[in-house]
């Protein structure tokens, strides 16, 4: 199909309404799919009422071509969506023999061999669609189609679990969409650190301005990420992404870590893996957080032998073996303390590596000479310790976070000097 197609997303669950939940769903689909090049434009969040959900989805196919949906398609009660869909959709719901097969697969493979009657209620899908199996669950994703008016409407059913919709999106529903837009995008991210988001806008901003390939900023905390986007109308148009990256990197190439998709904490571990070697962790006011942010990627545990929450000071001088008097003169949150932490994590831990933070995360705790977002890092490694002082605004989470971010940064850095 080669007319651009309008796309939007409605999010099912009452948990959603209530706030129980956060909407991951919505901001992950929209991101993938201007990633598409499709256009999405509403989002709605309604809860588990055939009534209302019906209301919503008569709403979205009169002014949109595609309706993506999560959630709802479970084998409870109030797992209403698929059937809500189909009505709306004028399709009958029929069993679908691969579908209930794969439920039967599914609950064998986990050892239950009672599967209650409940959960054959997932293989009664509209007819016709295109199912979309779930490798990760038991409820399929359906793709419907519908007659609006004189224009053809798609309907996409998604799983609410995050981790079952992620997968069927991009494995099944990402390369139909591709075939309903008629955009073709190449995509190249540029992940910068230690400058500004302004400053960095500044730098390129008469590239921001240029059409074909694009440059846009996108929202990151405590790093800046650029995309740069050229729309192509076949495969075989050349690439003028390379010409783009080539001014980014000559305007602000110093601050660049990654072209690509891997995140800082990726980046450090991959540069670890590289040269055989290890790392630990001494965190004080990010309580583990930067350990958290290496571990959050797989293969971790190739390079991260381990970490102490050194939040006490008596942690700090028994664990870490930081002399008493010298927290007592510069106090806790200083270079010296942060210098001989990471020394300390370094032999605690028998790495190659050691990175120490330690810092004022507020709203509590600042002075005049260490205002909270005061933050200081120190990397130990075979050839010394460096340092380096944060001051950064924000509240207490985003201090942390930045924090690790940040300190994992001051690592990186050693690693590729
Ligand atoms: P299941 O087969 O597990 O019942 P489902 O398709 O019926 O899946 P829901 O029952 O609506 O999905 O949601 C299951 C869980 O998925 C929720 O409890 C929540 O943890 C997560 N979830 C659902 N919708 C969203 C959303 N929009 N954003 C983030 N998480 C969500």
């Amino acid at each position: 199909m080669a007319t651009n197609r309008k796309a939007e997303i409605i999010c099912v669950g009452t948990e959603l309404l209530l706030g129980q939940i956060v909407n991951t769903n919505a901001a992950w689909l929209a991101r993938e799919l201007s990633l598409l090049g499709v256009h999405s434009y509403y989002q709605t969040v309604v809860g588990d009422n055939p009534g209302r959900l019906a209301g919503c989805i008569r709403q979205a196919i009169g002014r949109s071509d595609i309706v993506l949906l999560t959630g709802g398609l479970g084998p409870t009660q109030d797992d209403i969506t698929m059937a809500v869909a189909a009505s709306v959709a004028g399709l009958p719901l029929k069993l679908h023999e691969p579908s209930r097969a794969a439920i039967a697969d599914y609950f064998q493979r986990l050892g239950r061999s009672q599967v209650t009657s409940n959960n054959w209620k997932q293989a009664e899908m509209p007819d016709p669609c295109i199912v979309m199996p779930n490798s990760n669950g038991t409820a399929p994703g359906a793709i419907l189609e519908t007659r609006q008016d004189d224009r053809t409407v798609h309907l996409v059913l998604l799983p609410g679990p995050p981790s079952e919709m992620t997968v069927m999106f991009r494995e099944q529903a990402a390369p139909w969409l591709q075939d309903q837009t008629s955009a073709r995008l190449r995509h190249v991210f540029v992940r910068m650190i230690g400058i500004g988001e302004s400053a960095a806008e500044t730098a390129l901003s008469d590239l921001i301005e240029r059409q074909n390939p694009t440059l846009a900023p996108y929202a990151s905390e405590g790093e800046v990420v650029f995309r740069i986007t050229q729309a192509v109308a076949s495969d075989e148009e050349p690439d003028t992404t390379q010409a783009m990256l080539d001014e980014v990197k000559r305007r602000v190439g110093q601050h660049i870590y990654e072209i690509g998709l891997r995140t800082m904490p990726e980046v450090v571990r991959d540069l670890l893996i590289q040269n055989n070697q290890t790392v630990s962790y001494a965190e004080s006011c990010t309580g583990g957080l930067a350990t958290e942010q290496l571990t959050d990627f797989p293969g971790a545990s190739r390079v991260l032998r381990g970490s102490l929450v050194a939040y006490a000071n008596a942690v700090k001088q028994e664990l870490l073996g930081v002399p008493a008097d010298l927290i007592e003169r510069e106090g806790a949150v200083s270079e010296a303390c942060a210098a001989r932490m990471a020394e300390g994590c370094r032999h605690l831990f028998a790495t190659d590596w050691a990175v120490a933070i330690t810092g004022v995360a507020g709203p509590d705790g600042g002075s005049d000479d260490k205002p909270v977002g005061t933050v200081w890092l120190a990397v130990s490694g075979p050839d010394g310790t460096v340092t380096q002082q944060l001051r950064q605004g924000g509240n207490r989470a985003r201090i942390r976070r930045v924090s690790a971010l940040r300190a994992h940064d001051l690592l990186r850095q050693q690693l590729t000097r």
